[in-house]
C-alpha cells in the first residue's frame, strides 16, 4: 500500500509499504493534517520514534473486519500510570501512540477506536481529535466566566472558540489575519487584534512570546489556560508581577482523554460544530509535503489526505 513515510527533519517520501499488522486495520477515508503535522515534518517529534517515520494522528475510515466508519484516535492510556489512575488519561505516563494516518490503511488496537455518529462525513470525523484536545482545553478551564478570549485564530483557537460560544460564554478571538477574524465572527465569536483583559484566556498559538502574551493580558484573578504546545526545548520567560500580584491561575492543557473523544464526535454528529469552517482542500498523499510546508496565511484550514486520490 502506498504511505507518507518520514526519513528526516523536511524529507517526506510517498512509498510502497509493507501492509499494516496489528490488532484492527482500518482502511482510511480521510486523514487531517495540523500543525503538529507541520511540526513533525519540519522538525520531528518525540512521539514520532526512529526515522524511517509514519505519522497523520488525525484519522478516519472503515474498519476492514466489520466494515463499522470509526475514527481513530491517536493514543490509548496504559490505564494503570498515575494520572491514568487519577482519571487524567490525557497525561499517560506510556500510552501507545497510533500514527500513520496519512496512508492507505492503519493498524490499530481496538481501543483506539471509537464509531462514529450516523451521517458525519469522515474528514468531519477526523477532526474529532484536535476537537477532542479542545473540548479537553476548556474543560481545564474550571468553571467558566461570562467572557473569555482565545489568543490565536488558528484551527485549534477557533474550535475552542466555538466551544466557549455553545457553552454561553462571550468569546473573543485575537488574530492579525483578517480572514481568521472573519471565521471567528462565522463561528459566533467575536474578534479583534489585541487581547482584551479577560478573566479566562486560552492561549492557542504555541509560542512562549504567546505565552507571555496571555499572561500579560489577562485579567486580575484570571485563569490562563495555554493550550498550544511551544517547539522543542522552548522555555518561556513569563511575565512575573501578574503572576504573583493578580493571583493568576497558569494551565496546561495537553491532548485528551477517551471521554473528550467521544464528546467531540458528538458534538460534530449534532451539527454543534461544523467542521466544514475549519477543513481545507481535499488532497491525496502526493499533495501532503506541499499543503505542510506552505506558509501559514489567509483563513485556517486543515488539508484533508484521501488516500484513494492520486495525482
Ligand atoms: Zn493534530
Ligand atoms: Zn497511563
Amino acid at each position: 500500500m502506498r504511505a507518507a513515510v518520514l526519513h528526516g527533519p523536511g524529507d517526506l517520501r510517498v512509498e510502497e509499504v509493507a501492509e499494516p499488522a496489528g490488532e484492527v486495520v482500518v482502511a482510511v477515508g480521510a486523514a487531517t493534517a495540523c500543525g503538529t503535522d507541520r511540526k513533525m515534518l519540519r522538525h520531528g517529534h518525540r512521539v514520532l520514534g526512529p526515522y524511517p517515520a509514519r505519522f497523520g494522528h488525525e484519522t478516519a475510515g472503515v474498519r476492514l473486519d466489520t466494515g463499522e466508519r470509526v475514527l481513530v484516535s491517536d493514543s490509548v492510556a496504559c490505564g494503570a500510570c498515575a494520572p491514568c489512575r487519577a482519571g487524567r488519561g490525557a497525561i499517560c505516563r506510556a500510552p501507545t501512540w497510533v500514527l500513520g494516518g496519512f496512508a492507505e490503511r492503519i493498524a490499530a488496537p481496538a481501543a483506539a477506536l471509537h464509531a462514529l455518529p450516523d451521517g458525519l462525513e469522515l474528514a468531519a470525523a477526523a477532526s474529532a481529535e484536535p476537537l477532542a484536545a479542545c473540548v479537553h482545553a476548556v474543560a481545564r478551564a474550571g468553571r467558566l466566566p461570562s467572557a473569555a478570549a482565545v489568543l490565536g485564530g488558528g484551527t485549534i483557537g477557533l474550535m475552542l472558540a466555538r466551544l466557549l460560544v455553545l457553552e454561553g460564554v462571550e468569546a473573543t478571538v485575537v488574530d492579525r489575519h483578517r480572514e481568521r477574524r472573519a471565521q471567528a465572527r462565522a463561528l459566533g465569536a467575536r474578534a479583534a487584534t489585541e487581547l482584551p483583559p479577560r478573566e479566562l484566556v486560552l492561549e492557542a498559538v504555541g509560542r512562549p512570546e504567546a505565552w507571555r502574551a496571555a499572561i500579560a493580558a489577562a485579567a486580575p484573578g484570571a485563569t490562563v489556560v495555554l493550550v498550544g504546545g511551544c517547539p522543542p526545548g522552548a522555555d518561556a520567560v513569563l511575565p512575573a508581577g501578574p503572576l504573583h500580584y493578580d493571583e493568576l491561575d497558569v494551565r496546561g492543557a495537553f491532548h485528551h482523554t477517551r471521554a473528550d473523544v467521544e464528546r467531540a464526535l458528538a458534538l460534530l454528529g449534532s451539527g454543534a460544530i461544523d467542521a466544514s469552517v475549519i477543513l481545507g482542500d481535499v488532497i491525496g498523499l502526493d499533495g501532503l509535503a506541499a499543503a505542510l510546508l506552505a506558509p501559514a496565511k489567509g483563513p485556517a484550514r486543515k488539508p484533508v489526505v484521501d488516500p484513494s486520490l492520486t495525482g
